[in-house]
């Protein structure tokens, strides 16, 4: 498990213990909404509001610890930032799978980029989508 700690230190905010306890649990499940963290995190610390539970959520994206997935008509769902990837997101069942950029996508996210003279940062690519499980719900 990473050192949390150390992680939030380097990003200018204390290392408090739920903070931890919220990555903790995030790096264990993946993608998750707040309220799926909430549900988590209350197990250990069942006086954390949801309230305070979102505030340091927040704060961590702000801090670039966490990202923000936004999910097409559903709750937003949050993940440890890592390198720059894409995003297979299912409508139906709310799923997000990571997958790696390739390098043909940078060359055209570059590209694009050049052309508009847009200095480009960072990527976040979200296809949405039926992941095969709800398609073969789907076909039954
Ligand atoms: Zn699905
Ligand atoms: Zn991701």
């Amino acid at each position: 498990m990473r050192d949390f700690a150390v992680l939030l230190k380097e990003n200018g905010l204390k290392a408090t213990f739920q903070r931890v306890n919220i990555l903790e649990v995030i790096e264990k499940h993946g993608h998750m909404s707040v309220e799926d963290i909430y549900e988590e995190v209350t197990k250990v610390h069942p006086s954390l509001s949801l309230a305070t539970i979102y505030k340091n959520i927040i704060l961590m994206q702000e801090n670039a610890i966490l990202t923000e997935v936004p999910i097409a008509g559903k709750k937003s769902k949050y993940e440890l930032a890592k390198a720059d990837h894409m995003h297979f997101i299912c409508t139906e069942c709310g799923t997000v799978e990571d997958k790696m950029c390739l390098d043909q996508t940078d060359v055209i996210f570059h590209q694009l980029s050049e052309e508009k003279h847009f200095k480009l940062k960072q990527r976040q690519v979200n296809l949405y989508g039926i992941c095969e499980k709800c398609q073969i719900k789907e076909a039954s």
